[in-house]
Parts: structure tokens; C-alpha cells; sequence
């Protein structure tokens, strides 16, 4: 058969923009295109307007042109006609598939946007969600207290100058700190405020992707998706330790779009220098970012998170309850919310305030589970071993090299500090040990802790860790 399917080509082009773009992109741009006919070695496509139009051919003409010659085995040129709203429905072509409707969401003023006009305000309404980002991360409900201003303020000048501000920018920090809420937030202002590419994806599904394109012996999707975007915003990069060929697949991504100065941003559960199982060259490449941590909220920053979250579910919680519990949950953000959360479902269920006694009765759980002296030293051991990658009978037994001491000496330390047992009790359960190395071990760390930066952030992670272990 000589002469190409132009039309089975322009389908086959739009099955894969689907699968690059995203739903909701791809139904904003897309949807309104029709095949006309084939031309001379290209395809003709009707668009409905000049302005959709251009916007089509500035940014995903050469997207359409890949995917075409990808499925022809040569270059295939595009020309676009105009066609004027309805009047072409019959006879041509329909979109590959039924488009499945938009999902629910917040979707745009502007229910009339079924005509173009080519005026610039259509195109926002067409744009609707952005299908990867949640809509309430944004900057708005993030609220800045001392303990996360540094990193809210340079992800707000990201936000309003991708690619030039900090680039690239690590965000790290424990859980439920906020590191994902921020870096969506970067996300949404930049998705709503400009035509910038934006992308964001956990760690886990950027290698997911990854290992599916290979199984589809298509890896040059996967590399086009991730190399072409103006903003890639990957999160809890911890995730990559030991995963080389992932991690090679990241590094040269991350140089192609750093060196078209495109943004780049990641969050990680610790500091870069404790990724142990990392590639030195992809290290390297994190170790180039501006890091900020952020910090567990103080008292002050509870309350102003507390109220917020009251504000935007437009509850009514009285300030004594505020103070109960930011008093009360102190480990992270996300606990905080959850507690409150609780009782606003309460006050919604009942139809009625709540009061300080009955806030006490229904969080009383979660206020011991915060409070849990009771930790196992297991627990311990298991995390601090599982962080450093090691087993649990490294740090229990009797080995002496350098990355079995130094995680044990950390776990000795923690096990002080979050424990009632004495050094003497601590040296048994650690292999037999007796209480003047114990002793020395915690000087060690607390020596450590003076010339270390990052060690403290480094422990503080483990020990939420341990806490979070033991609630479970
Ligand atoms: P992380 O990614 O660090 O584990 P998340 O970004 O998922 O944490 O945050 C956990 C929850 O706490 C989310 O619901 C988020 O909206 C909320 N949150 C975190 N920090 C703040 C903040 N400063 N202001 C308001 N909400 C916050
Ligand atoms: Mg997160």
C-alpha cells in the first residue's frame, strides 16, 4: 500500500497526544479539531477559530508533527483550515474516542464558552483544572509562619518567574509538613497564570511511567513528556534511592531542562547529603538546588493554621478549641488538620457548636497516640536501620565499620531521648553493650549536632518517623 491513511495517522497522533498532554489538556485543545482531508504529504485540520489556531500551532505544533511522523515513518506537514462552528459537524470526522466530560472540579466562570470568539478570555475557561494539581493547594490557603517563611517566599518568586528565580529548588522537610501542598501551589499559579507547560508527579509515578513506556517499547514518549515541559515538579525524590535506572533516566532529564532553563522543583523527607542510595552524579544534581526545609509549625503557626482551615470550610469552632488543639498536636501539619477535621464533621453531623468538653472526649484518642511515651525500642531500631538501609541486626549487632556505628550511635540517641530507659537497659538491647559506650555514642551525636546542620532536621524526621511507626 503506498499511499498513507492520513486520516488513521491524524488518529493515531491524537491517541498518543492524549496519553502525553493529559486528559483535561488534551480535551482543551483537541476536541475542537476535525480532520479534513489529506493533502499533499500533510494533513488538513479544521480549527474553529484563528485564535485557537495559533494557540494550537505555537504549542503543539511540533508535538503533532513528532507523533505524525512517528506513525508514518516520515515527516508529515499540518495545515490547518478554519472552519466556521457548526456547520462542519456532519460528515467528518469525530474525535477518536467520546471524550469523557470534563471532571468536576472547579470549573471556570463562563458556562457559554462553547464559541471561540479570539478574544484572550475563552481560552482561561477552556483550561480548566489542572488535571495532576489539587485545587486547594494553592498559595492562598498555605499560611506562612516563621517556621516555613524562607521556603513560602522563594516558592512564591518561583511562582512568579519559572526557570529564572531559583532553579532548581528542593523543598525538604518531614511529613506532613507541607512540602506537596507547596510545590502544587507553585503549580496552580503558574498553570493559571501563563501558558507554561506544567507537570507534576510523585516519584513513584515517574518511574511507573517510565517502566510502562518501555513495556509499550516506546521509551521516546516517556523522554518527550519529561523533556519538553516548562515546569517538572516531582515529589518525595527519596523514592529513587536504589532505583539506578530511573535515576540515570532523571539526571538526564533533569540536565535537558535545566539547560533550556526550564523550572524545576522537588521535595524530599530529608536533607540531600542522607540520601545515601543515590548516584553521586544524580547527587550532584540535587546538591545544585536551593534547599530549604521546612520546619514542624510552633504553637502560634497551629492557631493561624487552625483558623484558616476553620475559615475555608466555613466552620464555626471557637478559639478555646483552637488552642486545645494546636496545644495538643505538635508533630505536623497534617495530624493538626485531621484533629480538626474531626471535630468540624462533628459540628456538621449535630448541626450544633461544639463545646471544649465534648472536643476533649472526641480527640482524646489522638491526644494520647501524639503523647505515646510507650515506644518500643524496636521501633526504633527499624526505622533509623530501614533509613540508613541497613538491617535491624546491624545495629543490634557487633560490627564496627563506619555506616553500621554512626546509624547506631544515631538510634542510641534517639532512644534516649525518646525513651525512660536507662543507658545501662539501652546497652542490653543494643548487642550487650555496656552503659559507658551507650554514653559515648549520645556524646558523639550531641557533638555532632554542633558542627552538623542538617543533622538535627535529619533526626527531628526520624524521630516524627518513629512516632508515626508506633501509631500505626
Ligand atoms: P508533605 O508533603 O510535607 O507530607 P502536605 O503538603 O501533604 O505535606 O501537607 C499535609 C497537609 O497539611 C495538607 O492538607 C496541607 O494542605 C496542610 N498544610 C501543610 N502546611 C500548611 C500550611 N502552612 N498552611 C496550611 N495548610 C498546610
Ligand atoms: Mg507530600
Amino acid at each position: 500500500m503506498a499511499e498513507l491513511d492520513f486520516e488513521g495517522l491524524w488518529k493515531e497522533a491524537l491517541i498518543q497526544l492524549r496519553t502525553d498532554l493529559g486528559e483535561e489538556e488534551f480535551s482543551g485543545w483537541f476536541t475542537d479539531l476535525k480532520y479534513l482531508r489529506a493533502g499533499e504529504n500533510s494533513v488538513v485540520i479544521g480549527v474553529p477559530s484563528a485564535f485557537h489556531r495559533d494557540k494550537v500551532k505555537a504549542r503543539y505544533q511540533n508535538a503533532i508533527k513528532a507523533r505524525l511522523k512517528e506513525a508514518a515513518g516520515r515527516d508529515i506537514s499540518l495545515e490547518f483550515e478554519l472552519i466556521s462552528g457548526n456547520k462542519v459537524e456532519n460528515g467528518l470526522v469525530q474525535p477518536v474516542q467520546p471524550i469523557p466530560p470534563v471532571k468536576t472540579g472547579q470549573k471556570k466562570e463562563n458556562p457559554s464558552s462553547g464559541t471561540e470568539t479570539g478574544a484572550e478570555k475563552p481560552e482561561k475557561a477552556k483550561k480548566g483544572k489542572h488535571p495532576q494539581l489539587r485545587d486547594d493547594y494553592i498559595f492562598d490557603r498555605f499560611v506562612i509562619g516563621e517556621n516555613n517563611s524562607f521556603a513560602a517566599n522563594a516558592a512564591i518568586a518561583i511562582s512568579r518567574n519559572p526557570g529564572k528565580a531559583y532553579n532548581p529548588f528542593l523543598v525538604y522537610g518531614g511529613v506532613g509538613l507541607g512540602k506537596t501542598h507547596l510545590m502544587q501551589a507553585i503549580g496552580n499559579y503558574i498553570y493559571e497564570n501563563s501558558d507554561n507547560k506544567v507537570i507534576y508527579i510523585t516519584s513513584e509515578n515517574f518511574l511507573n511511567e517510565f517502566v510502562q513506556s518501555i513495556q509499550d517499547g516506546k521509551p521516546h514518549l516517556f523522554k518527550n513528556k519529561f523533556r519538553y515541559t516548562d515546569v517538572l515538579l516531582i515529589d518525595d525524590i527519596q523514592f529513587f534511592q536504589e532505583k539506578e535506572r530511573i535515576q540515570d533516566e532523571l539526571f538526564f532529564t533533569f540536565n535537558a531542562l535545566l539547560d533550556s532553563k526550564k523550572q524545576l522543583v522537588f521535595t524530599c523527607d530529608r536533607p540531600v547529603t542522607d540520601l545515601k542510595k543515590l548516584s553521586e552524579r544524580l547527587k550532584s544534581r540535587f546538591e545544585m538546588c536551593l534547599k530549604v526545609d521546612l520546619q514542624p509549625p510552633r504553637y502560634e503557626e497551629r492557631c493561624a493554621i487552625l483558623k484558616s482551615t476553620v475559615k475555608s470550610r466555613n466552620a464555626d469552632i471557637p478559639d478555646e478549641i483552637i488552642d486545645l488543639v494546636s496545644k495538643n498536636i505538635s508533630s505536623n501539619v497534617r495530624d493538626l488538620i485531621a484533629a480538626l477535621k474531626t471535630l468540624i464533621d462533628y459540628t456538621e453531623i449535630m448541626g450544633k457548636p461544639i463545646t471544649l468538653e465534648i472536643a476533649q472526649q472526641r480527640l482524646r484518642d489522638t491526644f494520647n497516640a501524639t503523647r505515646q511515651a510507650n515506644l518500643s525500642l524496636e521501633s526504633i531500631i527499624r526505622v533509623v536501620s530501614e533509613y540508613y538501609s541497613l538491617t535491624p541486626n546491624d545495629l543490634k549487632g557487633r560490627k564496627k565499620s563506619q555506616n553500621i556505628v554512626y546509624p547506631r550511635q544515631i538510634a542510641m540517641y534517639i532512644a534516649r531521648e525518646m525513651t525512660d530507659y536507662s543507658t545501662t537497659e539501652l546497652g542490653q538491647d543494643f548487642g550487650g553493650r555496656d552503659h559507658t559506650t551507650v554514653m559515648h555514642s549520645i556524646e558523639k551525636i550531641k557533638g555532632k549536632l554542633l558542627t552538623d546542620p542538617t543533622l538535627d532536621s535529619t533526626i527531628e524526621s526520624l524521630k516524627r518517623s518513629i512516632k508515626e511507626f508506633n501509631s500505626k
